[in-house]
């Protein structure tokens, strides 16, 4: 179910914090209407329409870049490659990552090295502190993951989760972040968010018992 619904895996790195957003897209969502995802700490996003003659729009925040690039894809580009990347004219480094999931973390993570190369150490201290401004997610229970994935897709399914893009021309990006003693809903496209408790067993069968979904 999870894999007829997450078509493909859309990835940027935000400019601003330096953090990989990254993202399930859905092909069959992604119509006339402009699929945005946002880094969940700035207001960056990265924008995917799909233009008239069958072929889609992306616009990509890059970081070395102060405007974002613009890319015209093919179908073939964004959903039959296990790996499709797209580098800034400039630097050379990919921007845009596109395919399977797994191949996208790892195209990142060796971005991540080369990035690292590249930066001095102040300019890594200051990625490093935005980095850690969130909770981490030490010690949690990697199960949550999964069945936090097939609730989304259920319930996304069914139509049972609510967020700002509600009854706007914008397609919904549902997504989660496991943290320390909770896990964060949240919409890409329009930055609405939720949290549920995960601090014991309890909680986490409560979670799965959920039928309805308020972003906010
Ligand atoms: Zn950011
Ligand atoms: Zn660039
Ligand atoms: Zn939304």
């Amino acid at each position: 179910m999870i894999l007829e619904s997450k078509e493909t895996t859309l990835a940027f790195r935000c400019p601003l914090c330096g953090q990989a957003i990254l993202s399930g897209v859905n092909l069959f969502r992604i119509t006339g209407d402009i699929l945005r995802l946002r880094c969940p700490d700035c207001d960056t996003a990265l924008t995917l329409n799909k233009t008239n003659d069958g072929k889609y729009r992306l616009s990509v925040p890059c970081m070395f870049c102060p405007k974002p690039h613009s890319y015209v894809l093919g179908e073939k580009n964004l959903f039959n490659e296990e790996l499709f990347t797209l580098p800034c004219g400039l630097s050379g480094m990919d921007v845009l990552y596109i395919g399977k999931e797994d191949r996208v973390r790892e195209a990142l993570e060796e971005s991540d090295r080369l990035l690292d190369s590249m930066l001095d150490e102040e300019e890594k201290e200051q990625l490093t502190a935005l980095h850690r401004k969130g909770e981490d997610r030490e010690g949690y229970d990697p199960g949550v993951e999964q069945v936090m994935r097939f609730l989304l897709c259920e319930l996304e399914d069914e139509k049972k989760i609510s967020c700002f893009c509600d009854g706007k021309e914008e397609i919904p990006l549902y997504d989660f972040q496991v943290l320390s003693e909770r896990v964060r809903v949240f919409c890409h496209c329009c930055n609405a968010e939720t949290y549920l408790p995960l601090r014991s067993e309890a909680d986490a069968e409560d979670i799965v018992k959920i039928d309805k979904l308020e972003l906010k």
